[in-house]
């Protein structure tokens, strides 16, 4: 485990991410840090992309940073970490908190503080979309428009139901665009659809698009619906729900370590839950880039071991 003696440990807090109470928690979590005995620096985000300026600016004086935040803070965090020694402990506070949930992080606050202070570290990929870093997963064409309008009408805090209009509207309005994909330089699909790439297996609300992805393979899983109108989306939401979608004759499911998107006229992507570039998009695997602490081991009553010996 990473020595937390010698330099701080960083709390780094967005409170845009989480309803009221998890704000009154981030305080909670402060104080059963520091009674642990873990020197803490507390930093509050001001604007979207200030969370990797500050830990730009800290890596060099840090231990350790633990993100409460969404996927969005934790990408940002990750992002200024890329090829870095120093870990992330991501608290699953968001609205989806994908990356915590597939590493199976703590909803607890003295688990999180347990698992600082006794988890391992494990290697985490990084992609990279038209040259910039991403972590969990990208979608390209339908979902990067339900993200774009979402984006455009949020105020604060989002809940699963912020999703509800954007995904009605584009299901009703979306213009499926033709997509030309070639992976590692060979041609996969040219026609209308959609497509995801993930480096994990979750999604939004418990589907599973990339549903075999694992985050330290060195590759990026890519599914590619092919899909032109509603009665077909509805169709692949009921295999995916299902995880039958791989197996669908018109679906693709691959691995790669770059992928070139074109599209007949540009279209919206969503990165790690974010509003991300436009088409055309260039996306590698980087390789393992970014270590992330997780709990100590699976094996079961370690927590209640753990607890013994630091309330005796
Ligand atoms: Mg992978």
């Amino acid at each position: 485990m990473t020595d937390l003696k010698d330099k701080p440990v960083r709390l780094v807090v967005n409170p845009r991410s989480g309803a009221g109470g998890k704000k009154l928690l981030a305080a909670d979590l402060r104080a059963l840090m520091r009674s642990a005995g873990v020197n803490l620096v507390e930093y509050t985000t001001r604007a979207p992309q200030d969370a990797t300026e500050y830990v730009r600016k800290t890596a060099g004086q840090t231990s350790a940073y633990v993100v409460w935040g969404g996927d969005g803070t934790v990408n940002e965090v990750a992002s200024a970490l890329a090829g870095s020694q120093v870990p992330i402990l991501p608290c699953p506070v968001g609205t989806e908190n994908l990356l915590a949930n597939e590493l199976k992080e703590p909803h607890e606050l003295d688990k999180i503080v347990q698992t600082l202070l006794h988890g391992r570290c494990v290697n985490c990929d990084i992609g990279l979309i038209n040259g910039r870093h991403f972590l969990l997963i990208i979608g390209i064409g339908f979902d990067g428009e339900v993200v774009r309008r979402l984006t455009a009408c949020r105020t604060g805090h989002i809940s699963h139901l912020s999703y509800f209009w954007p995904i009605w509207r584009t299901f009703w309005e979306h213009n499926y665009p033709r997509m030309r994909i070639a992976l590692d330089g060979q041609t996969v699909f040219d026609d209308y659809g959609m497509a995801f790439v993930g480096n994990i297996s979750r999604y939004a609300s418990g589907l599973r698009i990339c549903c075999d992805a694992r985050y330290d393979d060195g590759l990026l899983d890519m599914v590619i619906y092919n899909c032109h109108e509603q009665r077909r989306l509805l169709m692949h939401i009921g295999f995916t729900l299902l995880r039958m979608h791989p197996q669908k004759g018109n679906v693709i499911y691959r691995r790669f370590k770059h992928a070139i998107i074109e599209t007949d006229r540009p279209v919206p992507s969503q990165v790690d839950g974010d509003v991300g570039p436009d088409t055309p998009l260039d996306i590698k695997m980087l390789g393992a880039q970014v270590r992330i602490i997780v709990p100590p081991a699976p094996q079961k009553g370690l927590w209640a071991r753990q607890k013994g010996s630091t309330n005796g």
